[in-house]
């Protein structure tokens, strides 16, 4: 057992890994221009006021899942890691008063986000989101665009059978008489109700509908279901979502039980699963309408949406078809008949860096010999050998492919290498 190993919950992405994950950060990146958002980056951690408000004080994020960093005395201000992205933008929002810009504000955000949950596979204390964001629009052609632009994330990153659920939780105007008749459906059949869920009840009975507690599947599949007593204003937003999804082809399942667990979303809301796997507990993905947000954070009232794809779940989804070349083989190794003269190998590779070649230097003091055969399991294309002729300005080039050499002066090798490349690449 080795002395030290990454926390609990958090694991290292070695090159290879790391590559994937770039791969779909890159993926990200090149969506994010198509679809006019742009990149944003806010701290990882916060006040832990912008989560309590912008999430809920009655959400598992927040009462059990917050990575909190002790307070420092002289300070006094409590800060925490950010468990998602929304909070963090939507503060950032309000405090560059990006209401004067251009709306909607549409950005996206890829990093790390923190909860302080019970680890298991596909669920991590650290994990990497991309997330997109659309502040300024009260939609619902914008719900549309943001969820076709989740869909397009996957089938580009190669996961075709990635299911959209969907739901509408009302707003500010239904959801409360809903929430108040869900509450009495529930104290109706409390006692066959865990402990747990009983507090719930009180607290947060919308999380009661999406709680994978088996105790519970058969009063959820008979509880009234908010779909149905949406106010006409949602119900109207809601059958726009579906009109434009269909319209573009975007493929979905209505899911009445679908609430999400954030306080802060009203009206739509969406998670992609795996087909198969929906209703269980690892998503790809999700997101939602939130047009309490901004107003919770300090700013005017202003409706947004958003949505979060969970990149280790990507990657866990796609098997081994996620691993990616960890970085291209140099197309030369620098290697010398002397084996101790290492300054002369680093210095010619130094030079041709600087040209913006991809090259190795053999730094060992190993045999001319060994060289090259490191050099070849390297897949490198060429060796440049270095030796007494370096003195005259003459090097050998040496094709471990073609497996022929020939003579060339120093000052050439950049451009011999060069074309090279061009041909290898476009040829
Ligand atoms: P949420 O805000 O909980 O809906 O999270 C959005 C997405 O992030 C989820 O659909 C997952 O793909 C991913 N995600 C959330 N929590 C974790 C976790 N602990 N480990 C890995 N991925 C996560």
């Amino acid at each position: 057992m080795p002395t030290f190993r990454a926390p609990r919950g958090t694991r290292d992405l070695l090159p290879a890994e790391r590559a994937a994950f770039t791969k779909l950060e890159s993926i990200g990146r090149d969506l994010g221009r198509r679809y006019g958002y742009r990149q944003i980056e806010t701290p990882l951690f916060e006040q832990v006021a912008v989560f309590e408000r912008g999430i809920g004080e009655v959400t598992d994020v927040i009462e059990k899942e917050l990575f909190r960093l002790a307070a420092r005395s002289d300070e006094g201000e409590a800060w925490a890691l950010r468990p998602e992205a929304t909070a963090g933008i939507a503060r950032a929002y309000v405090q560059h008063g990006m209401h004067t810009w251009p709306q909607p504000v549409k950005v996206w955000l890829t990093g790390p986000m923190f909860r302080y949950d019970r680890p298991q596979a596909g669920r991590y204390r650290q994990f990497w989101q991309w997330d997109v964001e659309a502040i300024g629009d009260p939609g619902p052609a914008v719900d549309a665009e943001l969820i076709e632009l989740g869909a397009r994330f996957y089938r580009e990153a190669g996961l075709d059978d990635a299911l959209l659920l969907i739901n509408s939780i009302g707003d500010a105007v239904c959801r409360p008489a809903y929430v108040a008749e869900l509450k009495a459906y529930f104290r109706e059949h409390i006692a066959g109700m865990p402990e747990v869920e009983r507090r719930r009840l009180e607290s947060n009975p919308l999380r009661l509908l999406d709680s994978k507690d088996p105790a519970l599947a058969v009063l959820q599949a008979r509880a009234p279901r908010i779909t149905d007593r949406l106010c006409p204003a949602c119900a109207e937003h809601f059958a726009a979502v579906l009109g434009h999804l269909d319209a573009l082809g975007v493929g979905y399942r209505v899911e009445p039980a679908l609430v999400r667990g954030l306080d802060y979303y009203t009206r739509t809301a969406f998670e992609f699963y795996r087909a198969g796997a929906e209703g269980q507990q690892q998503a790809l993905g999700g997101g939602g309408r939130y047009d309490g947000l901004i107003e919770l954070l300090g700013g005017r009232p202003t409706p947004g949406i958003g949505f979060a794809l969970g990149l280790d779940r990507v990657i866990l989804a796609l098997g081994d078809s996620a691993s990616q070349e960890e970085g291209a083989s140099p197309l030369a190794v620098i290697v010398g008949a002397e084996p101790a003269a290492t300054a002369e190998r680093l210095r010619v590779a130094t030079d041709l860096r600087g040209e913006g070649l991809v090259v190795r230097a053999d730094l060992s003091a190993r045999k001319l010999g060994r060289q090259l055969e490191s050099a070849a399991r390297d897949g490198a294309h060429f060796a440049v050998i270095l030796g007494d002729e370096l003195a005259a300005g003459q090097v050998q080039l040496k094709d471990l492919q073609a497996g022929t050499q020939r003579p060339l002066p120093l000052a050439d090798v950049a451009r011999e290498l060069r074309r090279a490349d061009a041909s290898h690449h476009h040829g």
